[in-house]
Parts: structure tokens; C-alpha cells; sequence
């Protein structure tokens, strides 16, 4: 999900949803399963998390996220009169407010303190860099990978609408600093030399400490990857490589040879490779461009078996589609954004009990918690995301057991792997 959402209008949210204080979003249980909801959630909700995509900072931070997105719609879970506001606002802060929290905990503290008070062990840290006020034992970092797609003139890419003209000079900027860190004063004389760039791109990174490398690529192309020969991309390369502006098939038959590559040294590296592959923010976002079905031919290429592929907020609105490409030994899915505010628990309920009843080992818990403004920020949003998932798979594996699909010890091994264990076992 993108970044950003109307500050306001969320701002007053938490005004209005403060008159509700009793009131928080529920999944709805089947009477036959009502029960076992009661004995699960207690149980489920002392998992500890791991979060698998989060953006974690505070508001007006440039480093968290190089592609926001101008303010647009938003979904019914992010606007004013919602309950889960002052839901959020009781769970994380009780009655002292939030000054309270950081003046006891300075620092890298902070932050720490929040998770704790959650429940999460663990938070990925997805930013361009990482924070020092993100203490590393508790939030690992995954960067953004993209900026390695733009080494050409963007002003072509630019002009076709107004996001691409807001994206752009963050993806022309992070390539320049991508190539001061590897201490570079020109471009790669040839396509060999830039590839090697590429490579240093994500060696570098990885010698700083990041866990994976993600791609927010759905925003500024579609997931059809074509196959171009190399020898079709050294020319484009040799022919822009110093200025000019490429036509939009030249760039696309570069970035799909440079998408490829990266793919295949995340896989020598063991550096998952984190790809948004849900609905987006913005007037422009292409929902047929990040259909999964288009993807499908690169995750179930063989030559890619070595990559480990996160299929970040998994794959909604086609969900149905994901958990069968999940299928795949080496895709698994995270459910941040669309489990934690583009639906309420009750239709995450239902997602999750399909996802569960054919591939549960390969789904992960994200929230997609980042910084609005100053009253809605990462912290509120890790608890939309802890809230919405604790019941939501509580009431799914109640009905699974109501349904006799499953025993209740399955189950609590089902929210174990889920919450925890699925995506824990990817980074050690
Ligand atoms: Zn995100």
C-alpha cells in the first residue's frame, strides 16, 4: 500500500471515533464456532509477532518511502468514524496519552516499547535506509530495489500522468546515490559493467545489514516480464546510457532484462526479494498490471527456484489466485495492508480461512504500519494490524474446527506458523 492518505482527515478521525469508546471491529463467527473464538483468541493473541512488512518512523521521515503517493481516495478502514481510532489509541496509549510513552523510553527505545506493548517480537523495517531510532535487534531492514530500473532519462516515463511525475525523481535520485556508495562518477561504460552495478547495489546492501530487497514495481510498470535477449538490451544501453530519452518499449525491454538479473543474484545472495503485489494508491494504479497472473510465468520459472519470492500484501484483489501460486516451495505470501486496513476483520476472516485451507505454512502476518501525521502514526497502524489479525485468524481456524477440518492443537500450530513462525524461519 502507498503512502499517502489524506493526514487530515485522519487526524480528525481519531477525534470522532473517541465518542465510541466501547466499540472496536469484530469478525462475525458462525454460532457453531462461537466457542472455540472465545478459547482461541487469549491464546492466539499471546503469539508473539513477527511483522513481515511494516515502515516503521515518524511522519515527515524522507527515508521511509521513496514513491508517495499524492493524497487519493482512501479506503472506509483508514477514514473518519471508525472505532478501531480510539481503539487503537486505548491499546497503545491507555489513559496518559502518547507524550507519555516516549518521555519513559528516549530513543531507540520508543519504538521498542511499542512493539512490546503489541505483542510483536519482531518488525521488518522497510525504508530506504534505516533509522537510528530502530534498534536492530528488534527491526530488520529490507530496501527498496527499484531506483536499479531507472539509470535512463525518466522524463518520458515522467510524463504519463501525475503520480509517474511525482515517482520519478526519487527513482533518478536513489540511482545516483546508489552510485556514489559504490563509488562510481559515471555510468557503467557497457551493460556487463552496469549488471555489476546492480550486483554491488545488493551486495552493499546486504553488507549494511538488510535481510531482503523489495520492489514497489507495480506503480510505475505492470508485472509482464518479457524475455528480451541480451543482446537486444546492449544496444539500449550503449544508446542511452549518457542521455537521450528512451522510448517506453526500450525502457520496458531493459528493465525486464535488469528485473531478471536482480532476481537472479537475490537468489546467489539468499536475499529474499519482497515484491507490492496488491492494489495501490493513486489515481494511476494499474489493477490489471498487478493482476499475479502475470507474474506467474517469472515465479514459476526454474530458473529462479533459488529465489525466495514475498508476495507482499498478497496479491489482493486476486487472493485467490496467490495462495495457489503460493504453492510454488519457494513464494509465500504476506497479508500486511490488506488484512490490516483495506478490510475490516470480518472479510479478512474469510481470506484467511481460504488461504489456511489449501497452503497455511506459506502465509505471513504484515501490518503495513507507517507514518501518517502527527496523531495517526506507525504505532496506531501496528495495532490495526495486531488487532485485525488476531481475530480474524481466530475466527477462521474456530470455523475450520467447527467444520472438523481441523483439531484445535492444529490450529494454534496454523496461528503459530502465521503470526510467527512462517516468515521467522525465512531470515535466520
Ligand atoms: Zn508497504
Amino acid at each position: 500500500m502507498k503512502h499517502g492518505v489524506a493526514a487530515l482527515a485522519l487526524a480528525a478521525a481519531a477525534t470522532i471515533a473517541a465518542t465510541h469508546a466501547s466499540a472496536q471491529s469484530r469478525p462475525l463467527v458462525a454460532p457453531e464456532a462461537a466457542a472455540i473464538y472465545q478459547r482461541l483468541l487469549p491464546q492466539i493473541s499471546r503469539i508473539k509477532i513477527f511483522d513481515h512488512h511494516a515502515h516503521p518512523g515518524i511522519a515527515g521521515d524522507e527515508e521511509i518511502d521513496p514513491a508517495p503517493v499524492p493524497e487519493g481516495a482512501m479506503p472506509l478502514r483508514l477514514t473518519p468514524g471508525n472505532p478501531d481510532w480510539a481503539a487503537a489509541n486505548r491499546a497503545l496509549w491507555g489513559v496518559t496519552g502518547k507524550g507519555r510513552l516516549k518521555s519513559l523510553h528516549p530513543g531507540a527505545a520508543y519504538f521498542n516499547a511499542v512493539l512490546d506493548k503489541l505483542g510483536i517480537e519482531t518488525s521488518i523495517a522497510n525504508r530506504i535506509t534505516m533509522s537510528a531510532d530502530l534498534d536492530p535487534a528488534r527491526f530488520k531492514w529490507v530496501f527498496y530495489i527499484d531506483p536499479v530500473l531507472f539509470p535512463f532519462d525518466t522524463s518520458g516515463l515522467a510524463a504519463r500522468n501525475s503520480d509517474q511525475a511525482a515517482f520519478m525523481p526519487n527513482q533518478a535520485k536513489l540511482q545516483r546515490r546508489f552510485r556514489q556508495q559504490a563509488g562510481l562518477t559515471a555510468a557503467a561504460a557497457d551493460l556487463a559493467g552496469y549488471l555489476g552495478f546492480v550486483t554491488r547495489v545488493l551486495e552493499d546492501h546486504q553488507r549494511r545489514g538488510a535481510v531482503a530487497a523489495k520492489f514497489e514495481i507495480a506503480y510505475f510498470r505492470s508485472f509482464v516480464f518479457d524475455d528480451p535477449p541480451r543482446d537486444s538490451v546492449e544496444p539500449i544501453y550503449a544508446r542511452y546510457r549518457d542521455g537521450g530519452v528512451p522510448s517506453a518499449a526500450e525502457y520496458k525491454t531493459f528493465q525486464d532484462f535488469v528485473f531478471r538479473h536482480v532476481l537472479t543474484e537475490c537468489g546467489r545472495l539468499h536475499l529474499p526479494v519482497h515484491l507490492h503485489s496488491s492494489a495501490g494508491a493513486g489515481d494511476y494504479f494499474s489493477i490489471a498490471g498487478v493482476n499475479l497472473l502475470n507474474l506467474e510465468p517469472v515465479l514459476r520459472d526454474p530458473r529462479y527456484l533459488s529465489t525466495t519470492f514475498v508476495l507482499i500484501h498478497g496479491g489482493y484483489p486476486f487472493d485467490q489466485q496467490a495462495i495457489f501460486i503460493a504453492m510454488m516451495k519457494n513464494v509465500w505470501l504476506d497479508s500486511s495492508a490488506t488484512g490490516s486496513f483495506l478490510m475490516y476483520p470480518n472479510q479478512f476472516k474469510d481470506v484467511l480461512k481460504r488461504w489456511f485451507e489449501i497452503q497455511p505454512s506459506k502465509v505471513t502476518y504484515g501490518s503495513d504500519a507507517f507514518p501518517v501525521d502527527a496523531s495517526i502514526g506507525t504505532e496506531e497502524l501496528y495495532w490495526f494490524g495486531v488487532h485485525n489479525a488476531r481475530t480474524a485468524a481466530a475466527a477462521a481456524l474456530a470455523e475450520m474446527i467447527a467444520a472438523r477440518e481441523i483439531t484445535e492443537p492444529q490450529a494454534l500450530v496454523i496461528a503459530r506458523g502465521y503470526l510467527h513462525d512462517n516468515a521467522a524461519a525465512l531470515y535466520r
